[in-house]
């Protein structure tokens, strides 16, 4: 299956779709997991980046169209999930048509709803484990006693100012790829409230049906 996570900052897309990875059997590709080992292991792309990350900005179409054509190029798993990309519409062309010149279309992008009064909320208090990459939320899914505090990051561009940046490239940039994907695509809404095992349900439910009616 080769799906897409979509959704605004915040709704859980990463978490969701490590979860529907391992279960089946897809490749993970998170934009922003390879954009942040870049900025970490300061390769060029990873200088170039940083600045964008930080600040909470979109980093360049043709940096991050580069790193997924790379990822996709000689996949042999059952298929991918795209996590954070595309984010602009630019992004969704060049992958649609790479995706068409392979001949491996899109199954579907799955669009997490979450309400705006949440995302603050959540981003703020996420924390990650730097060793594993392991996202938390110190009220809904608080990390394990035995990690040791300077493991656990508050990552730089969820502090308030850069929240409300990527707020607003979101509604600018990403938003406005609901409707091109409405027209191109499989579009699904999934509630993207409640619990963790509660939304993958929701998700599941919805692939399910489609694979029924594929
Ligand atoms: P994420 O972990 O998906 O929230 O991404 C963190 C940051 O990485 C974003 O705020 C952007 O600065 C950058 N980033 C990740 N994915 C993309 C993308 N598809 N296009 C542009 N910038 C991205």
């Amino acid at each position: 299956m080769r799906l897409v996570l979509f959704g605004p900052p915040g709704a859980g897309k990463g978490t969701q779709a490590k979860l529907l990875a391992e279960h089946r059997n897809l490749l993970h590709l998170s934009t922003g997991d390879m954009l942040r080992a870049a900025v970490r292991n300061e390769t060029p792309v990873g200088l170039e980046a940083n600045g964008y990350m930080k600040e909470g900005e979109l980093v360049p179409d043709d940096v991050v169209n580069r790193i997924v054509e790379e990822a996709i190029a000689d996949l042999d798993h059952s298929g991918f999930i795209l996590d954070g990309y595309p984010r602009t519409i630019e992004q969704a062309e060049f992958l649609l048509g790479r995706l068409e010149l392979k001949g491996t279309p899109l199954d579907a992008v799955v669009s997490l709803q979450v309400p705006e009064e949440h995302i603050v909320q959540r981003l703020s208090r996420r924390r990650t484990d730097k060793e594993t990459g392991e996202i938390y939320h110190l009220d809904f899914k608080p990390p394990p006693a035995d990690i040791p505090q300077d493991r656990l990051q508050h990552r730089s561009d969820d502090q308030p100012e850069a929240i409300r940046n990527r707020l607003v490239e979101y509604h600018s940039k990403t938003k406005p790829l609901e409707d091109f994907f409405r027209s191109r695509a499989r579009f699904i809404e999934v509630e993207g409230l409640g619990g963790l095992e509660e939304v993958r349900e929701h998700i599941e439910e919805a692939l399910s049906s489609l694979e029924a009616t594929a």
